[in-house]
């Protein structure tokens, strides 16, 4: 059986300022000792997080695929264990989006990250036109074919989908759409890495909330959550980790 994982990323917001919310999230995840807890924080926190709340897993946002060299501006799998983090995000969709990152990079960077020691939370999810052209469940699948490295385990690698139309957005699918993208997710998971496959979490994200937390961790094949805007605030995200307990 897979344990619930419930993961905040925190984009491109907070300060050392705002660290201060990881003191009761860590005291929330200690409690909740059948979930797991981790929060992604930008480069810059990582050191700071993860001194502050040594119990709680910190990760970072994305890496490089290199493990060094010339690349001005990147930062390696092996600077943010480093710093501190356990794991790392890949294949955010709003690095595909806004840096132009492909499905093949997510997997270049998720090789990478497990071979520097991290675990990794790999992104999938559709745009809203994908969906409306009734395209959602093959775009998904093609992004597992493409990103997900074929050694793939549950014990250093998490699927997150999030549908790109919920990010954000207060819109989240129906339940019974989770499940059905999580069935083909698991499908397409147990066609690229057999058995391993039924100890991979599949995580829902977008417009996760403490309101909508329980049914959608519910729903067959949700494993957990990764979330955005409502991780940022211990009173938003322990909600969530409750609603996984
Ligand atoms: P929101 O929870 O803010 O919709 O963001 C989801 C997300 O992109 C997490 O990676």
């Amino acid at each position: 059986t897979r344990r619930k994982f419930v993961a905040g990323n925190w984009k491109m917001n907070g300060s050392r300022a705002t660290l201060g919310e990881l003191d009761a999230i860590a005291a929330a995840a200690r409690e909740a000792s059948a979930v797991d807890v981790a929060v992604a924080v930008p480069f810059t926190l990582i050191d700071p997080a993860a001194t502050r709340v040594p119990g709680l897993a910190i990760g970072a946002e994305d890496v490089h695929a290199a493990a060094s060299g010339a690349h001005t501006g990147c930062v390696s799998a092996a600077m943010v264990k480093e710093a501190g983090a356990r794991f790392t995000i890949v294949g955010h969709s709003e690095r595909r989006a806004d840096q132009h990152e492909t499905s093949h990079d997510a997997w270049a960077k998720a090789t990478a990250a497990h071979a520097a020691g991290l675990t990794v939370i790999l992104c999938c999810g559709e745009t809203e036109a994908e969906r409306d052209a009734g395209r959602a469940e093959r775009v998904v699948q093609a992004q597992i074919e493409k990103s997900v490295p074929d050694h793939a385990a549950g014990d250093w690698f998490t699927l997150a989908y999030e549908p790109r139309w919920a990010i954000g957005t207060g819109r989240t699918p129906t339940i019974d759409e989770i499940e059905a993208i999580h069935a083909i997710a698991r499908a397409k998971l147990r066609q690229m890495v057999g058995d391993a496959a039924d100890q991979i979490r599949i995580l829902y994200g977008g417009s996760v909330t403490g309101t909508n937390a329980a049914s959608i961790l519910g729903a067959a094949n949700v494993d957990g959550a990764l979330v955005g805007g409502a991780s940022l605030t211990a009173a938003k995200f322990v909600p969530i980790i409750d609603a996984a307990a």
